[in-house]
């Protein structure tokens, strides 16, 4: 939706926040401290935001019908403040996530795949404003993320719905690069035309 500036940069603010508040509460909750346990389920749901931003960037932004309209307003516009509220994003991450997790897992290992989440979600907003925002030489090594997106934004076949990695599309087979429609096994064609 389109957001004020203070709204649209609220979560470079916001979010560094709530990692390092839950990472407190996690130190200070902690009886034993396990590091590699912790780094494990952190990258877990690092790994399981790629997964969530691919999904709902293809199948909730794209598909249902008030929040299509709202993301299209950040295809016709690419450069505008339009994005995902702060509010919206937290109840995902809180409510969506760290409560549910809570209950099945328990606290201890709850928060630290909800920081990887978050920290996914983070380098999510980060890397969609620099593709929009910043202008990039060919040998940065940011430049093949905005060549990326660009291609989800402008090329006629629906497709690249990953941003901060090409991993989903190619299993998926949304990949607008050169060759990797090719490169799929024909298990995962299928797979990726029960998706829709
Ligand atoms: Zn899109
Ligand atoms: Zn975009």
């Amino acid at each position: 939706m389109q957001l004020s500036k203070t709204g649209y940069y609220a979560d470079f603010i916001i979010y560094p926040l709530l990692i390092l508040g839950l990472l407190g509460v996690q130190l200070a909750e902690a009886t034993t401290w396990r590091p590699f346990g912790f780094v494990f389920l952190c990258l877990l749901g690092f790994a399981a935001w790629t997964l969530c931003e691919y999904l709902l960037h293809r199948y909730v932004l794209h598909r249902v019908p008030i929040l299509h309209d709202m993301h299209e307003a950040h295809h016709a516009n690419p450069s505008a403040f339009v994005g995902t509220p702060s509010w919206a994003s937290f109840l995902m991450f809180s409510v969506g996530a760290l409560l549910p997790l809570s209950f099945a897992i328990g606290f201890t290992y709850a928060s630290p795949v909800t920081i990887g989440l978050m920290l996914g979600y983070f380098c999510y907003v980060v890397v969609h404003h620099v593709t929009h925002h910043w202008r990039l030489a060919p040998d940065s090594p940011l430049y093949r993320f905005k060549h990326r997106h660009a291609r989800h934004h402008f090329a006629k076949t629906p497709g690249n719905f990953g941003v901060t990695t090409l991993f989903w599309d190619v299993v998926f087979g949304t990949s607008l690069e050169a060759g990797s429609r090719e490169r799929r096994s024909s298990f995962l064609r299928g797979f990726g035309r029960f998706l829709g």
